[in-house]
């Protein structure tokens, strides 16, 4: 993501907030709609080695700053989940390779039944709440109340970030068929907006 123009980058705020994007060219000037979900994946710095146990990073502690900079914290802040992916030795690929994990199939039909559940409680994903609705159908149980709370003081989230952890961990819930996020659930929602915490 970060090979991309900072500029570039920018311009995926307006769709991933509004779902729309509007393209001005000198007179004229067009509304567009851009409701999409991003994947996007980054190296941790320019050569991608960094924080490997063998040294084998050759990047300077400026340049791979400049590398992060690349991503501003509006563009972060629109980005609802974020993970660090460690490499794996050559040993857990080969446990890997043998494992048996759950079906795709099986996934799929947990995450079309947590869609149905949000369009029934609400007629519409949990994407498309607006903070008066997250308020209303988001709200965990009174110990996820107080982590989240905590962990958004501590990490000084801004409240669109507030708001997305609440979504992530609603939708959480509605993976697991909850009727209210539960402090375990609010705790794996919070976990996943703190990869760029360890950069
Ligand atoms: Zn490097």
């Amino acid at each position: 993501m970060p090979e991309f123009d900072r500029h570039v980058l920018e311009t995926l705020r307006e769709p991933l907030e509004a779902g729309r994007i509007t393209i001005s060219r000198a007179a004229l000037q067009a509304d567009f709609p851009a409701a999409c979900q991003l994947i996007a994946a980054m190296n941790p710095c320019p050569c991608g080695w960094r924080g490997d146990p063998g040294g084998r990073c050759r990047c300077t502690p400026e340049i791979a700053a400049r590398y992060l900079r690349k991503l501003s914290g509006p563009l972060l802040d629109r980005i609802d989940i974020q993970i660090e992916i460690p490499a794996l030795t050559s040993a857990e690929l080969s446990a890997r390779s043998s494992a048996t994990g759950e079906a795709s199939a099986a996934i799929a039909q947990r995450v079309a039944a947590a869609r149905e559940r949000q369009l029934q409680r609400q007629g519409k994903t949990n994407r498309e709440l607006s903070g008066r609705e997250v308020d209303d159908v988001c709200r965990p149980d009174a110990a996820g109340e107080t982590l989240l709370r905590e962990a958004g003081e501590r990490f000084g989230w801004s409240a669109r970030a507030y708001y997305r952890v609440l979504k992530v961990a609603r939708t959480i819930a509605d993976l697991a068929g909850a009727a209210m996020p539960s402090v375990a659930q609010v705790g794996e929602a919070i976990q996943y907006r703190r990869a760029f915490g360890s950069l």
